[in-house]
C-alpha cells in the first residue's frame, strides 16, 4: 500500500515545537523578507512566511520594494540588516527582476544571517559535509520528511531531477552526505525515465506539471514531488502524475500539502537556529 507523505503534518509539528520553544526566550528571533516587484505567486509565498512566522511568535517583518529598485538600493537595505541586532535572518524572495543580479545580491547576506542557505559560504559548507548556518530549506524539508518516515537514505540509490542552486543541488549534497547514490538529472539528461525507473528515491523539482509518469517509477520508491505548477485550468500540480504514480509507489507526497509546507517550518527552524547563534 502506498504511503501518503503528509508534509503539512510534520510542518505543523515543527513550528508548534519552535512556537513552545520560543515562549521561553525574553527576546523574539527576527526574520526579515525583502520582496521586490509585484509577483503574485511571490506575495503569496512571503505571506504565508510573514504569517506563520508570527504564529511561531517571531518578529516578523516584510519589506516590499518597487520593481525599479537598483542593485545599489538594494544592497544598502541588506546591509542595514546585517547590521541591525534584531534581525537574526534576512530572506530575499526569488526571482528577482532581471537588472538586479542575484548571485551578489545573495553575497551580501551576512552568512549568519542567511536563512535561506544560498549564500555561497553555506551552500560551500554543505557541499563539503562541513556545518552550515543554515540549509537550503526546500531540500532540508525534504530530508527530514524521508527521516520521519522511517525512509532508508544510506546506500540507496537517489535521483534528483533539477539541478537548481535552490533545490537539486543542495538536495543532491544533503542525500549524499547521507550516503544516498546520487544522480542528479536536467534538462539535457538523455534516458530520463531509464534512469528514474532505478531509483528507490524520485525527486522531481522541474517545474513541469504531471511530468513524471508510473513507468518511470520503480515499484516501491519513496517519490517527492517538489514542483508547483499551474495548469491550463487554474489548478495546482506538481511535477509527478500523481494518479498514476500514486498506485506504483511506496511513498508518495501530495501537491499541495507535501513539501511546500515544509519549506516554510524549515525556514522557521533556520531562523530560530540563527537566533540562538546570535544569542
Ligand atoms: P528551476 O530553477 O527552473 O530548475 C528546474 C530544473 O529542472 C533545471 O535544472 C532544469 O534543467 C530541469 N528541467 C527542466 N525541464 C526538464 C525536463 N523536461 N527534464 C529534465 N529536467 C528538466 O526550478 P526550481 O527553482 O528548482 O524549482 C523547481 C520546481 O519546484 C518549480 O515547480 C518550483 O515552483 C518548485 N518549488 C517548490 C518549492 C516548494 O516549497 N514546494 C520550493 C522551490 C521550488 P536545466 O538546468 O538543464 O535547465
Amino acid at each position: 500500500m502506498t504511503v501518503l507523505i503528509r508534509g503539512k503534518e510534520l510542518a505543523e509539528k515543527i513550528v508548534d515545537e519552535i512556537e513552545k520553544e520560543v515562549k521561553n526566550y525574553d527576546k523574539k528571533p527576527g526574520l526579515t523578507v525583502i520582496i521586490v516587484g509585484e509577483n503574485p505567486a511571490s506575495k503569496v509565498y512571503v505571506n504565508k512566511k510573514k504569517k506563520t512566522a508570527e504564529k511561531a511568535g517571531f518578529n516578523s517583518e516584510v519589506i516590499e520594494l518597487p520593481e525599479t529598485v537598483s542593485q545599489q538600493e538594494l544592497e544598502n537595505y541588506i546591509d542595514n540588516l546585517n547590521n541591525n541586532p534584531a534581525v537574526d535572518g534576512i530572506l530575499v524572495q526569488l526571482p528577482l527582476p532581471g537588472h538586479i543580479n542575484a548571485y551578489d545580491i545573495i553575497e551580501k547576506i551576512n552568512p549568519e544571517k542567511d536563512v535561506d542557505g544560498f549564500h555561497p559560504v553555506n551552500a560551500g559548507k554543505l557541499v563539503t559535509g562541513l556545518n552550515p548556518y543554515a540549509v537550503s530549506c526546500t531540500p532540508y524539508g525534504i530530508v527530514r520528511l524521508l527521516e520521519e518516515n522511517n525512509i532508508e537514505i544510506e546506500g540507496k540509490n537517489a535521483v534528483v531531477i533539477g539541478r537548481s542552486n535552490i533545490v537539486g543541488k543542495p538536495l543532491a549534497s544533503l542525500l549524499l552526505n547521507r550516503n544516498a547514490t546520487v544522480t542528479v538529472c536536467h534538462s539535457r539528461t538523455k534516458n530520463l525515465k531509464e534512469i528514474c525507473s532505478r531509483a528507490d528515491i524520485l525527486v522531481a523539482a522541474v517545474g513541469r506539471a504531471k511530468l513524471v509518469k508510473a513507468d518511470w517509477v520503480k515499484p516501491g520508491a519513496a517519490v517527492i514531488d517538489v514542483g508547483m505548477n499551474r495548469t491550463e485550468d487554474g489548478k495546482l500540480a506538481g511535477d509527478v502524475d500523481f494518479d498514476e504514480v500514486s498506485e506504483k509507489a511506496g511513498y508518495i507526497t501530495p501537491v499541495p500539502g507535501g513539501v511546500g509546507p515544509m519549506t516554510i517550518a524549515i525556514l522557521l527552524f533556520n531562523t530560530l537556529k540563527l537566533f540562538k547563534l546570535h544569542n
